[in-house]
């Protein structure tokens, strides 16, 4: 590994200082991705700046009833909180699906929404990947894809996005709070992160140096009857292979309004829209759930080894939304 400096940044400005006038110095929040990709070879910061002692770590209810998520917030307490667990048990749910105890004991809520794409070839620096060294190709359409994007891929690129919290905080229309050389500012979390284009090495609409300081999540009277569903390869900790944040409100049998967003299928956590315009106002039953699933995934382009998760992404659509609406969860249809 390249010999690097390390500092502790005594508040926000001189963190954003550090890393915005030196091209090599990184972030460190918990470590647990950053560290790994430097003992792989995939980056090589020569300064890495620990923010986690200087941002919030609280989680505090704003004004109209939401949430204001420190980004020093440890993934273990946030998962923790009995707010957090009572009033939006999607993200709780969607933070405990994601990688082990210990991890989530270090993991702060900033590194985890910038952690990089599992996908094998941007880890192994031996491969060529258009993400790691721009121009030098995707082995992953012709070689190992079966974990990759089925929504939202290049030509370029078509890695998964890696994180579960993030899937929840699309669902739920979070905002990105980061501190900048300019200043604060607000990201919608739509739009922090870019799909991979001819560019898939710009994964955020971040700018150098910008500082997660903390995330917000609004006020969402039903947030109490969502949840998350992961599908991986294996009960013990694992990335996803597909997954879904979903919350709904129904009344009289009609769905009143709905959030879904799918994850591990897109190179961003994908919110689906066109779902949701599918769902409101009609029957709240297996077959418009249904109905609604094949809109979102028919602009799917699997590739090889992946088009099973067209149809599991649809199966765990169905079956979430009828147990969020009371109804058996039964043979999906
Ligand atoms: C074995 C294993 C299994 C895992 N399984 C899962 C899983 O199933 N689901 C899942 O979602 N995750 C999983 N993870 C990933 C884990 O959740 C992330 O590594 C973790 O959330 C990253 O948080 P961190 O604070 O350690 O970030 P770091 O590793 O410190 O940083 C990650 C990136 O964010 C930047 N950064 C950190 N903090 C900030 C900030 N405040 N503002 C701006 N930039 C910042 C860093 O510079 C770096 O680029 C797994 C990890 C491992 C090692
Ligand atoms: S899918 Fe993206 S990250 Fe994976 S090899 Fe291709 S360019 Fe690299």
């Amino acid at each position: 590994m390249k010999p690097f400096g390390y500092v502790v940044a005594p508040d926000p400005a001189a963190a954003v200082a550090m890393v915005t006038g030196r091209p090599g110095a990184a972030f460190l929040g918990g470590g647990t991705n950053l560290v790994d990709l430097m003992k792989l070879g995939v980056v090589a910061p020569d300064m890495l700046v620990d923010v986690t002692g200087l941002l919030p770590g609280r989680i505090e209810r704003t004004p109209g009833g939401g949430l204001r998520i420190g980004a020093g917030v440890r993934n273990s307490d946030l998962a923790a909180d009995p707010q957090v667990r009572a009033e939006f048990p999607v993200l709780a749910q969607a933070v405990l699906a994601g990688a082990s105890g210990q991890l989530r004991n270090m993991a702060t809520v900033g590194g985890n929404l910038l952690q990089r794409t599992r996908c094998l070839y941007f880890q192994d620096v031996t491969k060529p990947c258009n993400k790691r060294t721009p121009g030098s190709g995707c082995p992953a359409r012709a070689g190992d894809h079966r974990n990759l994007a089925i929504l939202g891929g290049s030509p370029h690129c078509v890695a998964t996005h890696p994180s579960d919290m993030a899937v929840a905080l699309a669902a739920l229309d979070a905002v990105v709070h980061v501190e900048g050389a300019a200043g604060p500012r607000a990201i919608p979390l739509s739009g922090l992160y870019r799909l991979p284009g001819d560019e898939p090495d710009r994964e955020t609409t971040m700018e150098r140096g910008d500082l997660i300081t903390a995330v917000e999540v609004p006020a969402l009277k039903y947030a109490g009857n969502s949840a998350y569903r992961k599908v991986r390869d294996r009960a013990s900790y694992a990335f996803g292979v597909a997954s879904v944040a979903a919350a709904l409100d129904v009344a009289g049998g009609v769905v009143q309004d709905v959030r879904l967003a799918l994850g591990a299928v897109a190179p961003v956590p994908w919110r689906a829209r066109l779902a949701e315009q599918v769902l409101a106002g009609r029957p709240a039953t297996a077959e418009w759930f249904g109905r609604a699933a094949d809109a979102e995934l028919a602009a799917a382009a699997p590739l090889r080894d992946n088009a099973f998760k067209v149809t599991l992404v649809r199966n765990i659509v169905v079956r979430m939304l009828c147990v969020l609406a009371g109804l058996p969860a039964g043979d999906t249809p």
